[in-house]
């Protein structure tokens, strides 16, 4: 069921979900054994032998997920950091180099350079999207770099990046591209068939979609770095539980109607937002006037439902609004079908506060859900009166 001609919601339908043979269950049961009955010593039945090297519901969410990146091999983890872990030490061993945007997600940033770098790993942070210092820093640093690692669009910033021109930055110095795709999600962008290497997803923002569990996945299609990735996975064995995995599939099947929906309401919001009274900017690559707009428009399907707000009135202006709300709750994560508001400079980016992936402190991120537009729009019009 995973033919590549079918389209992307037939595919989050279908792929990894052939109904149960023995009762025809159309829902595949969620397994949670941890062990599998043998035939005669070393006789498995089907394959499966301990949970923690295989289990049915989490290969249907594997195969669900490599069918929809266009990926051959999907490994699910237990958390999106625990995923960047397992392919890190997978691809790459003490002393290697790993070249990231300089407005990384906090947590990907504290593990490279507080946990890995303990064990040999070096860190080079650098505006991804100019690619004349990428390559140069690529480059530099004595031998080239091992990964280059990029979030298209950014978190918080909403970068956008061009990810066909950085493969080829990488492969030109014997680098492997990784994109962290979290925040488009695979509705919205393909990386592998821009010529990125290796997908990387926090599974608990829009692949699994109703905040409602914590998850990861590594997506390739190159049999050698699955090969390695797979053995850390089974060997580490930062696995994700059955009932993780379930949760994640059953919000993978409706991912493409609720990335239509959370792109709808997110460019109501932007063009509502801009030119408000007491608004510095809006990033969102929908508008226009956004430096990315064009290159998004090119290589996302559609533009997502994240959209960050710079106040002029500062941190404090931030702050107010953040603490204003009604509908968007104030609350770390992203991608769920509830909207969701952060400060991240005290919220999710804090463990970079001071470094220079450091973000503005008058910035708020608005995860835009599912709601109706004119309710979320008229919850920013009384948050924001005062401005
Ligand atoms: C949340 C997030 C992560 C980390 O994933 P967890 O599931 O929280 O471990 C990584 N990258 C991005 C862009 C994220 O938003």
């Amino acid at each position: 069921m995973s033919e590549t001609n079918q389209g992307f919601n037939t595919r989050a339908v279908h792929a990894g979900q052939e109904f149960e043979p023995r009762t025809g269950a159309v829902v595949p049961p969620l397994h949670f054994s941890s062990t599998y009955a043998q035939e005669g010593i070393g006789g498995l039945r089907s394959g499966y032998e301990y949970g923690r090297g295989g289990n049915p519901t989490r290969d249907a969410l594997q195969e669900q997920l490599a069918a929809l990146e266009g990926g051959k091999h999907a490994f699910s983890f237990g958390s999106g950091l625990a995923a960047e872990d397992g392919l890190i030490r997978a691809l790459c061993t003490p002393g290697d180099r790993i070249v990231l945007g300089n407005d990384a997600y906090g947590g990907t940033y504290r593990l490279i350079s507080r946990v890995l770098g303990g064990w040999g790993i070096r860190n080079q942070p650098v505006d991804m999207a100019a690619l004349d210092d990428v390559r140069d820093a690529v480059a530099a640093g004595g031998s080239a770099a091992r990964l280059v690692w990029v979030e298209t669009p950014s978190n918080p910033l909403m970068k956008v990046t061009d990810i066909s021109a950085l493969a080829s930055i990488a492969h030109d110095a014997g680098a492997l591209l990784v994109v962290d795709n979290t925040f488009a999600s695979p509705y919205l962008q393909n990386p592998l068939a821009l010529g990125a290497d290796i997908v990387v997803h926090s599974t608990t923002k829009y692949i699994g979609g109703h905040s409602d569990v914590v998850g990861g996945a590594v997506v390739v299609n190159d049999d050698e770095l699955a090969g390695k990735i797979g053995f850390v996975q089974f060997a580490v064995g930062a696995v994700s539980g059955p009932m993780d995995a379930f949760l994640t599939t059953r919000g993978l099947k409706t991912l493409g109607v609720r990335m239509e929906r959370h792109s709808d309401n997110a460019q109501k919001i932007a063009e509502w937002l801009v030119g408000r009274p007491g608004i510095e900017k809006v990033l969102y690559p929908g508008l226009p006037e956004h430096p990315g707009h064009e290159l998004a428009a090119r290589q996302m399907r559609r533009f997502g439902g994240m959209i960050s707000v710079q106040f002029s009135g500062g941190e404090a202006a931030a702050r107010k609004v953040a603490e204003s709300t009604r509908l968007f709750t104030l609350a770390e994560s992203l991608g769920g079908i509830e909207s969701l508001m952060n400060y991240p400079s005290e919220m999710t980016h804090a463990s970079v506060k001071g470094t220079e992936l450091a973000v503005p402190e008058n910035l708020i991120r608005l995860s835009v859900g599912i709601e109706d537009a004119e309710d979320l729009i008229g919850d920013l019009d009384s948050a924001m009166s005062h401005l």
